[in-house]
């Protein structure tokens, strides 16, 4: 996607077509939001980048959330037939529905004695209870930042790992808001939606609820490759997102939150990411000049 020119000591990635030989301080897999972070950080620091997406460009200005278009601007609920439309199950759903030939509310079955039966093609070994309903992303360059809603809560303390502290998760936090424009922010008091009746309504209701609450909730996948300070087989990257038993090798993405959360986690794997490159930047880490960082985990 996007290459500057070249430096010394530089990887050399040889295309898989072997058209040519990419010379570049760092490669990056995946374009989406997380992806955009290492590379933003790393061209700011002067080092010569090179994505790579699986997905194909959707709009002319890469990576373009869709929905700003004029037609979705106007009226916003076609969208979600473009959100159906690009994800892409990574796994079977533990849907524990029966084939139905009548209409559902005429049929019921007991499901504790018909377990073991395929559901709807499903895997009925997987506990609905128990198992994710199922997975889905999307394959275009921007990644799901296509499509996203673009909630950005910070994680509470209680859905954070305190592998960081709370003083470098508020800096990391600030970063990431500035990077994604969150508003509002420190120093940017707008709110995009003050102006909703339909949020405001919905907010109140809820904070006189629940006095503490910040943003909201929803369910998302996390702790697929894991972050965490020892290699002792129950993460897969150290604390600052590299690969361990890797020199080089860097992952983002909100596989690496190591606990479930009630609250988006884009803000939060965006603010892995700067952690991450930082550390690069600055030396810290790793021996050699070139480096892979793979964000197309979930
Ligand atoms: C409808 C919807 C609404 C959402 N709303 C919110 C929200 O409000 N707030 C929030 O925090 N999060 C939200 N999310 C989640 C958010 O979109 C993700 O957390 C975020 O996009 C993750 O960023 P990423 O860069 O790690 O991964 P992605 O955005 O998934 O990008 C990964 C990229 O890797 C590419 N890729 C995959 N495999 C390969 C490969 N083998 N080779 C090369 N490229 C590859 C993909 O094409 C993709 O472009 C939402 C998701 C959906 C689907």
């Amino acid at each position: 996607m996007a290459q500057t020119p070249k430096r010394k000591n530089q990887a050399h990635i040889t295309a898989p077509n072997a058209i040519e030989n990419l010379e570049v301080d760092v490669l990056i897999i995946g374009s989406g939001p997380v992806g955009c972070t290492f590379a933003r950080k790393f061209v700011a620091a002067d080092r010569s980048v090179y994505m790579i997406d699986a997905g194909a460009m959707l709009s002319k200005r890469p990576g373009e959330h869709l929905k700003n278009s004029f037609l979705y601007q106007r009226d916003v609920n076609p969208f979600a037939s473009v959100i159906r439309g690009h994800l892409h199950y990574l796994s079977v759903p533990t849907n524990n529905q029966p084939a139905l030939t009548l209409d559902p509310v005429a049929y019921k079955v007991d499901r504790d004695r018909y377990t073991g039966f395929v559901r709807n093609n499903q895997n009925p070994d997987q506990n609905p209870n128990k198992n994710l309903d199922g997975a889905a992303a999307s394959y275009a360059v921007g990644g799901m930042g296509t499509h996203w809603t673009c909630a950005c809560p910070r994680l509470h303390s209680s859905e954070r790992t305190n592998i960081i502290s709370d003083d470098q998760w508020a800096a990391l936090y600030d970063e990431a808001e500035g990077l994604l424009n969150v508003s509002p922010r420190r120093g940017i008091s707008t709110h995009p939606f003050e102006h909703s009746i339909r949020h405001n309504v919905i907010r109140e209701i809820l904070q006189k609820e629940y006095n503490e609450l910040q943003g909201h909730a929803a369910p998302h996948i996390h702790g697929t490759t894991r972050l965490g300070d020892k290699n002792d087989g129950t993460s897969v990257v150290d604390p600052y997102s590299r690969v361990w038993g890797f020199d080089n090798l860097y992952l983002g993405g909100n596989g690496l939150i190591p606990v479930g959360s009630a609250s988006n986690p884009t803000l939060t794997s965006v603010a892995l990411a700067i952690r991450s490159a930082d550390t690069i930047i600055h030396g810290r880490q790793s021996q050699t000049d070139s480096h892979l960082v793979g964000t197309a985990s979930s």
